[in-house]
């Protein structure tokens, strides 16, 4: 399945896109992840990044623009990818038409997850996620079984720097502004599914019967 995974931060994107890619052997692509990674190493694309991500701000389309020019060509995307966390903007939006245009691709659906704003600021403060594989774990709902390692690959389960609440309140704010509007965008191309985010099952299970997986 070729799919973009629209959201608020908090809304589950990253959980469901594990799961998809474990049903159909998709590949789940996501910026933040790929940001911060870079951000680790130092590279000079997270030099770039780093201050826009700590204040909980969009990093800029051109550098957004220049990693999935990049990504989307990998040997790994022949089997499908879910976009977790892209695009973010419109002028995003229109460029990856324009990208998947050139490439001859088309998306099979654009999954738009809703969450009432409570929830995503209480899953928001709560989660943890692993530096080493990017697993996510929930301090009330789904704690590692030794704290603060990750039952995965051991590496530390921290909270990211952009998850204090002041940061995750202007995350939230940068969503409505620049990314909400692209439920619009896509409902207007004709391919997006509007999906209540209760728990990752029920969106997976919902995901899987519309698109037939
Ligand atoms: P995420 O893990 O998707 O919430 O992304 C973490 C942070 O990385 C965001 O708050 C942004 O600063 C940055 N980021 C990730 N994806 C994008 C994107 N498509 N456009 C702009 N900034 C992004």
């Amino acid at each position: 399945m070729k799919l973009i995974l629209l959201g608020a931060p908090g809304a589950g994107k990253g959980t469901v896109a594990k799961m998809l890619t474990a049903i159909d052997g998709s590949v789940q692509i996501s910026t933040g992840d790929i940001l911060r990674a870079a951000v680790k190493d130092g590279t000079d694309l997270g030099k770039k990044a780093k201050a826009f991500m700590d204040a909980g701000d969009l990093v800029p389309d051109d550098l957004i623009m220049g990693i999935m020019k990049e990504r989307l060509k990998e040997d790994d995307c022949k089997s499908g990818y879910l976009l977790d966390g892209f695009p973010r903007t419109i002028p995003q939006a229109e460029a990856l038409k324009v990208m998947l245009t050139e490439m001859g691709e088309k998306l099979d659906g654009v999954i738009n997850l809703s969450v009432p704003r409570e929830v995503i600021l209480d899953r928001l403060t709560t989660r943890r996620t692993c530096v080493g594989c990017g697993a996510i774990y929930n301090v009330k709902s789904n704690p590692p079984k030794v704290e603060g390692k990750c039952d995965a690959c051991g590496a530390d389960v921290v909270q990211r720097d952009d998850e204090t609440e002041e940061a995750i309140s202007n995350r939230l704010d940068v969503y409505n502004e620049k990314t909400a509007p692209l439920a619009d965008f896509y409902r207007k191309e004709g391919n997006l599914m509007d999906i209540e985010a209760t728990s990752s099952d029920v969106v997976v299970a919902a995901i899987k019967s519309k698109l037939g997986m």
